[in-house]
């Protein structure tokens, strides 16, 4: 049983807070990811957890032993790194048996936890070359193999697939999800791809300025974006934001924007909201019709940009831009005038002050998965020393 538990931890650097108050469960077994812009405190978060940082406030606990004061060696975890650290000086097996030999395992179970190591990553074929003799790719699969020799129970990696080019990091990205299912090693893993982040993880964490946002399954991250921020952040194109008006009407409500009124009987999230909101709408939510058809919006198209599998189309939609995807093949000219349906079962209501979903403000976060809830507000200093 590996589950690691972050509870209330807060890291400060010359008082700056890079951690800031953050709480997070990963189930035995769970691949959880790390996601955030530069600087949010992604990286910081893990070296608290390997104990290469010492934390100014909160508890780590690892399995069932608080790690909170251990030394990284006393904590049981493998780790990689972005700069994965390969001797250039010891052979690809000597490096994949380093973590085994500082823990002064005997002789037969090295080698045969090297060589199981090296064969599922597809390295054992490089065992007696020197990293130099080696490409990129594979040294970072070195990197991985090191780690995984020590079977972890609790595995961390800070960016490891930064350094492949895009193809490699596509085909390593896939290679290691499988492996790590296969291991079932309890693994945090960080990065500032939100594509990597949404194929590889169980759940994502998604943070900000050292603060957690929210932890979620991936699709629940995509279409149920906790705020503004979230669902701008997830995505290519980010998510679409809307101003509007909801009113009553007809013992209904509309919501009114600029250019047209969307009826919202099918809308259940914003649960007798009324006035101004903000609706979040991904490009594929987004249809456009010819500008006779009944639709309720009306727009006209900006730039069409083909991009082979669909076009990606920016629409003008009063002063407001929205971007919808269509097929390939759907002809679209600039300046166009077009009719645009969204159907408001896919919206995501916002409050239109605070950017905040308005179901996730209501109940807590309901797509925090089943970690605990992100703790919204605390004491200021609460949980750290004086
Ligand atoms: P990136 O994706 O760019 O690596 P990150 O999310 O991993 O970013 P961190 O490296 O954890 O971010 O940094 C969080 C904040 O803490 C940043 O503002 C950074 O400048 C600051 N920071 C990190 N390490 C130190 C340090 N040793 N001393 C002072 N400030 C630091």
């Amino acid at each position: 049983m590996a589950e690691i538990r972050v509870e209330r931890v807060t890291k400060l650097f010359k008082g700056a807070r890079a951690v800031d108050d953050v709480s997070l469960t990963v189930a035995d077994g769970e691949f959880m990811v790390l996601l955030g812009p530069s600087g949010c405190g992604k990286t910081t978060l893990l070296r608290s957890i390997a104990g290469l940082e010492q934390i100014n406030g909160g508890r780590i606990v690892i399995g069932d032993r608080d790690v909170t004061e251990l030394p990284p060696r006393r904590r049981n975890i493998a780790m990689v790194f972005q700069s994965y650290a390969v001797f250039p000086h010891m052979t690809v097996f000597e490096n994949v048996a380093f973590g085994l030999r500082m823990r002064r395992a005997p002789k037969a179970d090295i080698d045969r936890q090297v060589r199981e190591a090296a064969e599922l990553l597809h390295i054992e074929n490089l065992l007696d070359r020197f990293p130099a003799q080696t490409s990129g790719g594979q040294r970072q699969r070195i990197a991985v193999a090191r780690a995984l020799a020590m079977k972890p129970q609790v595995l961390l990696m800070d960016e490891p697939l930064s350094n492949l080019d895009a193809l490699l990091r596509l085909e390593a990205r896939a290679e290691l999800k499988r492996l790590l299912g296969e291991i079932g090693a309890t693994t945090i893993y960080v990065t500032h791809d939100q594509v990597e982040a949404m194929s590889m993880g169980d759940r994502v964490a998604v943070m900000r300025t050292g603060k957690l946002i929210q932890v979620a399954d991936p699709l629940t991250i995509y279409d149920g974006p906790v705020d503004r921020f979230v669902g701008g952040f997830i995505g290519n194109p980010p998510m679409n934001f809307l101003s509007a008006t909801v009113e009553r009407r007809n013992g209904g409500s509309v919501a009114v924007l600029e250019d047209g009124e969307l009826p919202l009987e099918r809308t259940v999230e914003l649960d007798g909201h009324l006035g101004p909101v903000l609706l979040g709408i991904r490009a594929e939510n987004v249809e456009i019709v010819p500008a006779d058809a009944d639709a309720s919006l009306r727009a006209r198209v900006l730039v069409v940009e083909p991009l082979g599998s669909h076009n990606l189309v920016t629409l003008q939609l009063g002063t407001e831009r929205l971007k919808a995807t269509t097929r390939p093949d759907e002809r679209l000219e600039r300046d166009q005038a077009v009719g645009v349906v969204i159907d408001a079962a896919r919206i995501r209501w916002l409050d239109a002050e605070r950017e905040v979903a308005l179901g996730a403000e209501a109940a807590g976060d309901p797509s925090a998965g089943h970690g605990p809830p992100t703790p919204q507000e605390h004491e200021p200093g609460d949980g750290e020393p004086g």
